[in-house]
């Protein structure tokens, strides 16, 4: 990666953290899932509001290093509106992105702004921050009743 673009992911990241969106309990929420990631202490609740097969409204509130949090901030930003059908697949798309080889191309097209976390697949450690707000989300989605835990 290119690296003022590196740069200017940073501080999206950073400013993402300072201050998240979504970053709320919802006491009406329809669905709700708790995660953690034992490795790096995060910790997050994800609120979901399903209105038919839309998702209305989605937060988060818990606590993590910057990571995890702006990767869950974003995620509630690009998933509020969407279908639970159009969620899964971004949820894909992300777990790719951040699964994928060290310099190995994404699509970046299927993710938007979520490009900004392509970086972290370098740093194998903090894949696990970033994809834990994500697999949180689905067990509130789609509720197997497990633990939602990295580990
Ligand atoms: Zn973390």
């Amino acid at each position: 990666m290119n690296g003022d673009i590196r740069e200017l992911y940073q501080q999206m990241i950073i400013d993402h953290n300072k201050n998240p969106k979504n970053f709320r309990p919802m006491p009406d929420a329809g669905r709700v899932a708790e995660g953690y990631n034992p490795l790096c202490g995060d910790h997050f609740k994800v609120y979901l509001k399903l209105e038919g097969d839309v998702i209305r409204d989605i937060s988060f509130d818990g606590s993590g290093c910057a990571i995890s949090k702006s990767s869950a901030s974003m995620m509630t930003a690009a998933l509020k509106g969407k279908t639970r059908e159009e969620a899964r697949a971004l949820f894909e798309e992300v777990r790719k992105m951040l699964s994928r080889e060290i310099g190995k191309p994404f699509d970046a097209t299927k993710v938007g702004k979520l490009a900004i976390l392509a970086g972290v697949c370098e740093f194998p450690s903090r894949v696990k921050c970033a994809s834990l707000a994500w697999h949180t989300m689905l067990e509130a989605l789609e509720p197997t009743g497990k633990q939602v835990s990295t580990e």
